[in-house]
């Protein structure tokens, strides 16, 4: 054996470069079990402390993606983008967005995550359909993808195993915020679905992994940059997620919400930026039309259709697309209210997230259920003008107890002031490679 896992923790401890070498031996031996968690964990920790230069992060990269199966999609002939967000509060622009692109002939191969923390996942909202399956195996997933031009699946057993045991050792071992990790984690995975072109929505602000810009900015760059070392064209968006997007947050209030956005009654924000990372698929599919095609597609009832099929080929019940209403719901209700009259000058999504979790929408560990009903919808966000006593927003549990204990910081989440805050945009800024 060339190398020892003692050696390179020591290297990278002070500050030495590791050699592609070293990091393809280190990742196979970790995936295989030969290198330890508690060598890893030391690995993590100096990487974390120390970064890693490009060219260690190529190779971090590289040794990842190829740790397990790399998917081959070129048999199907359209272009195949994909678009990840790195997470936020009333995130379910993806339930929307894949069917949306995928009617105007972009191939959508999406692979999503679960909620982990403050943040909700697409899997966990897509399966508040009955019967929804977002586990395929790699066949069935090819299947899906190249009947209908899109699927809705999580992550396969057998892609990126290092991703999987890693991310396990960083959660448990405070080495997750690192941007190497975070960039070489979600790239990795990204890289092994086979995609000809990604988009990234990287979210800045309170309910974000990274609050501030600069941060958002050198995530994004070094995303953009690891996708096109890899040839994937490769654009980020750099959003707002200081507040939630739309006004649901919650499995089957965010499920309902989508079906709203494909039925041209969805809040304008989700709609806004829909809209804008579609364009920005079409974009990198070269497909002309851009944002009139898509809100064609829309208008003429095509997006909801898409949706509809294939929920259809991966199980689920469409009726339930049909009506809403069917989506669970809990059975009891309150009512947050402005204590003031004023304009709302925050509405924390970090809060709002984080309460929602508690209240049972996700998980604080990797096996906890969750209670698809819970929600909670905002009836005032940033800049609206409200009255003493007038609702913030309705909140919809099971479990009184967990309620009682949130209540007081889920009304924190708001500040009402005298005058209207500044507003701010949305879609803040585009990175591309240069
Ligand atoms: N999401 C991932 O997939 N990996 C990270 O490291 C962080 C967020």
């Amino acid at each position: 054996m060339a190398f020892t896992a003692v050696e390179l923790i020591e290297a990278k401890r002070e500050h030495r470069e590791l050699t592609p070498e070293a990091i393809a031996w280190l990742i196979e031996a970790y995936t295989d079990g030969v290198v330890p968690d508690y060598q890893m964990a030391a690995m993590a920790m100096a990487i974390f402390l120390n970064g890693m230069s490009a060219g260690e992060l190529a190779a971090w990269t590289g040794a990842m993606l190829h740790s397990g199966e790399v998917f081959d999609l070129s048999d199907i002939g359209a272009a195949k983008v994909d678009k990840h967000s790195t997470g936020g509060v009333g995130d379910k622009i993806s339930i929307p967005l894949a069917p949306l692109v995928a009617s105007v002939g972009v191939v959508v191969p999406m692979m999503s995550g679960r909620g982990l923390g403050h943040t909700g996942g697409t899997l966990d909202k897509l399966e508040t359909i009955p019967g929804f399956t977002t586990r395929l195996d790699p066949d069935r997933f090819r299947e899906v993808v190249s009947t209908h031009g899109m699927v809705f699946a999580g992550q396969t057993e057998t892609l990126v195993p290092a991703d999987r045991k890693l991310y396990a050792l960083r959660d448990a071992t405070a080495t997750v915020p690192s941007l190497p990790l975070i960039s070489s984690s979600i790239m990795s995975k990204k890289l092994a679905e086979g995609l000809d072109g990604l988009v990234l929505d990287v979210k800045t602000g309170s309910g974000a992994f990274m609050k501030d810009i600069e941060g958002s900015r050198l995530l994004a760059r070094t995303m953009v940059e690891i996708g096109v070392g890899h040839g994937v064209r490769t654009i980020a968006l750099i959003t707002g997620m200081d507040q939630p997007l739309g006004r649901e947050v919650g499995n089957a209030n965010e499920m309902r919400e989508s079906i709203d956005v494909l039925r041209g009654r969805g809040p304008e924000d989700v709609v806004q930026l829909t809209l804008a990372l579609g364009e920005v698929m079409m974009e990198l599919a070269g497909i002309d039309g851009g944002r009139d095609a898509l809100v064609d597609a829309i208008d003429s009832g095509k997006a909801l259709e898409k949706l509809i099929e294939v929920t259809k080929a991966q199980g689920g019940d469409t009726s339930f697309i049909e009506d809403p209403g069917l989506l669970p719901t809990c059975s009891e209700e309150a009512i947050v209210t402005a204590p003031v009259a004023g304009f709302v000058t925050r509405c924390d999504a970090l809060t709002i997230g984080v309460v929602a979790t508690r209240l049972g929408a996700g998980r604080e560990h990797q096996e906890d259920t969750i209670d698809t009903g819970v929600g909670i919808t905002l009836e005032a966000k940033l800049g609206d003008r409200v009255e003493a006593g007038q609702p913030l927003a309705r909140v919809a549990y099971n479990n009184a107890a967990r309620w009682q204990a949130q209540e007081t910081s889920l009304s924190a989440a708001w500040t009402i002031s005298e005058t209207p805050p500044e507003p701010k945009d949305l879609l803040i800024e585009r990175i591309e490679a240069s």
